[in-house]
């Protein structure tokens, strides 16, 4: 997956390609490899970098939603469970099972969270994922340490899974090209193509070349997020939104505040929402919050009301309770829900296909069903563009980066120097995984961003260096990308 041999393809290709997908999130990377395995001539074009928007920024699980329980949405959760164990299976290797305490603290709770998470088990149907049961409370602080005792009455454990959002997302670009699509970060989409009154193509800036390339296809995907309208609007500047969007935060907090395996559900917010606690890399994760914005943003900041929120509710639970100095990193995300009527935390995360002139729009929906998403939306493409399938692949396993990831990771959360090995992962991630900026290294090809903000900006110049050797960059470039990098870690860490 080397960026140049990607922008040299697209440059030599016989047009028009059967599918052109706009946007490098979990939805159009899982819509370029349903595509490409059904035969189909692909493209995607990210403007940024891959999974740079909401899809590096969840929660990082794979999940059925177990508070949709409460809302009766059986279907739905049932839809995503399914979803949940197709992961599993394609990609072993990236997600991993975790158990989940919801404390109580009453015989009632006991009965109430049981009854519901049993329901989880059934709507599931699922022989490997374990299921649900009723712990003691001396189970519940042998399993959760640092859970506070007082009026502790035990706890119930569910299952669901974990993954990391961003090495997923590369994984299915790294499995689509493996099938033949081309993918190009770096690359927005500035105008339609058109076809008498149809979509077909689209005009993408090179951003890193500073040219323009037409793009000419049979159909256009918009899976561009957060900004799916906007390109909607590139067509009709008067189309009906289809999405409106609510902020999401979370903290990384220090894994002495829980240590051990066990994640914790806080079953009731003030805001009458769910909210997690997950070990994660070294880490805990604590979210998310729920904030309705008007305006879609590639950077959204956690602000130190969502921060201190994140924080009261953890205290609540947590014998030590933290404080602002204990997060690490805090970072937020744009959640594109469908724009309807009605408190954002109660929105169906469902998904949308529309055509409009030909165009498929694909949006909503969440990281645990985007292989659903892609299925619908490539129907609808295919059926749009009149495109014959040729399943040409079987079904694509998803296999991890190597190991020399993690260690690059690890050492410099370690606060140490880029040892020889870690220099070659540096150099790896720009030829194989088409980093292109500091922040592309230390936000999503590693976590360091995620994980500890400010040993991401210690790291900022050893990881620019590395990469200028790679990328054949000069010392204006290297000080360019300290100074942006920088400045984005500080953002992380708004204390
Ligand atoms: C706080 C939070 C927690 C969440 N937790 C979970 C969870 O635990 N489990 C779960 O299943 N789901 C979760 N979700 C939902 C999930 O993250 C999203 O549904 C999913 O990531 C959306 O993916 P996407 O590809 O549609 O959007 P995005 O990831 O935003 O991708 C869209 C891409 O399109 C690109 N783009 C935009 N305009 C253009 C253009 N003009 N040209 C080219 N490219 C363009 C953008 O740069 C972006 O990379 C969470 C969401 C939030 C906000």
């Amino acid at each position: 997956m080397h960026r140049e041999t990607m922008r040299a393809a697209l440059d030599a290709a016989r047009e028009p390609w059967d599918v052109l997908v706009i946007g490098g999130g979990a939805t159009g990377l899982g819509c370029a490899l349903e595509s490409v395995t059904r035969g189909m001539r692909t493209v995607l074009v990210e403007q940024r970098d891959f999974a740079s928007g909401t899809s590096s920024r969840s929660t990082k699980l794979f999940h059925g939603g177990v508070r949709y329980l409460r809302g009766g949405h059986f279907h739905m959760v049932a839809q995503s469970l399914k979803a949940r164990a197709d992961a599993r299976a394609t990609a072993h290797a990236l997600v991993h099972d975790t158990a989940f305490l919801v404390p109580v603290h009453s015989a009632w709770e006991r009965f109430y969270y049981s009854t519901g998470l049993r329901i989880y088990d059934l709507l599931a149907r699922d022989h490997v994922t374990p299921r649900s049961r009723v712990v003691s409370r001396n189970e519940a602080l042998q399993l959760a340490p640092t859970l506070r005792p007082d009026g502790l009455h035990g706890g119930v454990i569910y299952h669901d899974y974990q993954f990391d959002d961003s090495r997923f997302a590369l994984e299915l670009a790294r499995a689509a090209v493996a099938r033949g699509a081309v993918v190009l970060n770096n690359a927005p989409v500035t105008a339609l193509l058109y076809e008498g009154e149809r979509v077909a193509g689209a005009i993408v800036r090179d951003s890193e070349h500073g040219d323009e390339i037409q793009v000419r296809s049979r159909v256009v995907v918009n899976a561009a997020g957060v900004y799916a309208d906007s390109i909607r609007r590139l067509r009709s500047a008067s189309v009906t939104p289809l999405l409106r969007f609510s902020r999401g935060a979370h903290i990384a907090l220090e894994r002495s505040f829980l240590p051990g395996d066990t994640a914790i559900l806080v079953p009731r917010t003030d805001d009458d929402r769910v909210a997690f606690m997950i070990p994660w890399r070294g880490r805990v994760l604590v979210g998310t919050t729920d904030v309705a914005v008007d305006e879609p943003s590639h950077e959204p900041h956690a602000t130190l009301e969502e921060i201190d929120y994140l924080l009261e509710h953890a205290a609540r639970y947590l014998t030590r309770a933290p404080s602002r100095a204990d997060v690490r990193s805090a970072f937020a995300g744009l959640r594109p829900l469908p724009a309807v009527e009605g408190r954002s935390a109660n929105v169906l995360r469902d998904h949308r296909v529309e055509i409009l002139d030909g165009m498929v729009t694909i949006c909503g929906g969440k990281w645990t069903t985007y292989r659903l998403m892609a299925k619908d939306a490539i129907d609808a493409a295919g059926r749009e563009g009149g495109i014959a399938e040729h399943p040409a692949h079987p079904e694509a396993i998803l296999a991890g980066p190597p190991e020399s990831n993690r260690r690059l990771e690890a050492n410099l959360l370690g606060g140490n120097s880029l040892t020889p090995g870690d220099a070659r992962e540096v150099t790896r991630l720009v030829r194989e995984e088409m980093a292109r900026t500091v922040e592309d290294v230390l936000a999503r090809r590693t976590r360091v961003l995620f994980l500890d903000a400010k040993c991401a900006a210690q790291s900022a110049r050893a990881i620019a260096e590395a990469m200028a050797l790679a990328l054949g960059r000069d010392s204006t470039w290297i000080d360019s990308q300290m100074r942006s990098f920088v400045a984005l870690a500080k953002s992380y860490l708004p204390l």
